[in-house]
């Protein structure tokens, strides 16, 4: 069942005709697809091909590079409509808003040598290597190093986490090119590298270990011997990748938001269906305010959020980099999202639980989003510091 009412009045016609066709492709894709990719754990490879097949991940790429020449709204709502279908954006997203970086802040030569290949020859970029065992919130701290030799940076060190490592022929590395103890500023020393992992996998450059978690999620621990990279490859200026990364942390936010959005929405339509099914003592089960009110409640939340996720797309889309709205969506869509799922489950009960019902797997899914890509602390600690004024906790 479809809320026609969710079309919110900022799409545009051409908007409203993507999602309609985006909806017809993730429908492909029923709930018992889904509850057997979650069960077995596997990678949605063939939902994968077809959105790649469709250029939609390269949605975001100019039309002068190969691609599809999107915004950032176009985006949101792609990946909103994903999941909304019970799909799940998390496995493909970092393809549509990494090569953001290659756009804002790589050079000519960089554009023309892989966004093309990446919007028309299938190249994936879907892994960004951040996080490491002994920095997670406080990025600044890693300690993975790029030591320059010549033409080329030879890394040592590792990461945790690393998303999609298994598929990807390209990941964006974040290393330091000077150490922590050895810098003033602490965002600085930290540079982006583009690194091409095929090579690197095959010849034990890059070792890694898959990380079992709780949702359908692939990621791994990394660690990096040796690797060679050309300086060329590096993205931005040296020692100023931190500049980089932030620049793509407001629409990785408010895309993520997106999903959050369309997974509250899949957890609503299929709660209300529900509970006009179910009786109980004779009657619907959504006949019971106890039953009603929460899924009234999160479904007010989820319009919010929604709100201020088109809020944050649209003055990223006109060059805004202020993080305030697009913190925020992530935020309430990721409250939101969890209320949804939690009146959700409550809806279903013993069913719920149950596997078969395409419920469980996702309520599992819905929690993650309050811990990463950023959690609730930290994204509050911020607005606390950056937008209220307070003094910095950390
Ligand atoms: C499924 C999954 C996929 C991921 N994918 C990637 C990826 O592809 N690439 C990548 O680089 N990373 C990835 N990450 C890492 C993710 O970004 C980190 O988990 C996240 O940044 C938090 O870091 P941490 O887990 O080390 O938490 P820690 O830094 O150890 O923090 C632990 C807790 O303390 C809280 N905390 C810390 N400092 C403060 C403070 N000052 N005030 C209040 N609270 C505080 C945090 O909010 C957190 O809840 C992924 C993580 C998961 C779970």
């Amino acid at each position: 069942m479809a809320h026609d009412w969710l079309a919110e009045d900022v799409l545009t016609e051409d908007q409203e005709a993507l999602r309609d066709t985006v909806s017809d492709i993730a429908r492909k894709y029923d709930m018992q697809y889904w509850i057997e990719v979650e069960e077995s754990g596997r990678y949605p490879a063939e939902w994968v091909k077809e959105l790649t097949d469709g250029g939609w991940l390269s949605l975001l790429i100019p039309e002068e590079y190969g691609g599809g020449g999107g915004t950032i709204p176009d985006a949101a709502l792609f990946l909103e409509t994903l999941n909304r279908w019970g799909g799940n954006g998390g496995a493909i997203h970092a393809q549509m808003y990494q090569m953001g970086a290659i756009l804002r802040h790589g050079t000519e030569e960089q554009k023309q040598q892989w966004l093309p290949q990446i919007a028309n020859d299938g190249l994936r970029l879907q892994s960004f290597g951040i996080t490491e065992p002994d920095a997670g919130t406080d990025t600044t701290r890693i300690r993975t190093f790029a030591r320059r030799e010549g033409d080329e940076y030879v890394i040592n060190g590792g990461k945790i986490y690393t998303s999609r490592f298994h598929q990807t022929d390209l990941m964006l590395l974040l290393v330091r090119t000077e150490k922590y103890e050895d810098v003033e500023k602490k965002t600085d020393g930290i540079t982006v590298l583009l690194v091409d992992v095929r090579e690197a996998k095959q010849n034990g450059q890059i070792e890694y270990r898959p990380i079992k978690v709780m949702s359908g999620h692939h990621t791994n621990q990394l660690t990096i011997t040796n690797l060679r990279v050309p300086v060329e490859n590096r993205i931005g200026d040296e020692g100023k990748g931190f500049r980089v990364i932030l620049s793509g942390m407001n629409s990785e936010r408010l895309l993520v938001s997106s999903e959050y959005i369309g997974s509250g929405l899949y957890f609503i339509d299929r709660a209300v269906q529900y509970s006009k099914e179910r009786e109980v003592f004779g009657r619907p089960i959504g006949m019971n305010q106890g039953i009603q009110f929460p899924l009234a409640t999160a479904f007010t939340e989820l319009r919010a959020a929604s709100l201020m996720r088109w809020h944050a797309a649209k003055v990223f889309q006109e060059g805004s980099r202020d993080g305030f709205y697009a913190n925020t969506a992530k935020l309430l869509s990721s409250k939101a999202l969890w209320n949804a799922a939690n009146a959700a489950m409550d809806t279903f009960g013993g069913a719920g639980l149950a596997s078969e019902y395409g419920i469980e797997q996702k309520f599992r899914a819905a929690r993650g989003p309050l811990i990463a890509p950023i959690s609730t602390n930290l994204v509050l600690a911020g607005i606390a510091h950056r937008d209220l004024g307070m003094p910095k906790s950390f």
